[in-house]
């Protein structure tokens, strides 16, 4: 009796591109506020320094956050971020200026009526 391979692949490469075509084309990535996972592009993308949130500098660590997270209100986002990153601030400036100047940035648009 000969022994017969149950592999259907002749090699190995073969058989990681067809593992890779078959996960999503689109990388996605995890919001850190509501652990909600989202394409790249509708992501924002920070790092922190120093207790500061700023832009993505290509190096060291990093996090994201969806759009919908920058949303939400101030004092529910300090609260938040807070939590996920081991802080204890009290305003949305506290975390630099760069990000709070984000965060009014994404609520420019929502008319609020106080
Ligand atoms: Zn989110």
């Amino acid at each position: 009796m000969t022994t017969q391979a149950l592999c259907v692949y002749k090699d190995k490469k073969q058989f990681n591109f067809d593992i890779m075509m078959s996960k999503k084309l689109k990388p996605t990535r995890m919001c850190i506020i509501c652990r909600g996972r989202f394409e790249q592009d509708t992501l924002l993308r920070f790092q922190i320094n120093s207790g500061k949130i700023l832009e993505f500098s290509k190096e060291g660590r990093s996090f994201y956050m969806c759009k919908n997270c920058m949303c939400f209100a101030q004092d529910k986002l300090v609260k938040l971020l807070n939590g996920k990153l081991k802080l204890r601030y009290k305003n949305i400036e506290d975390f630099g200026e760069y990000f709070s100047k984000s965060v009014r940035e994404h609520n420019k648009e929502i008319i609020t009526n106080g």
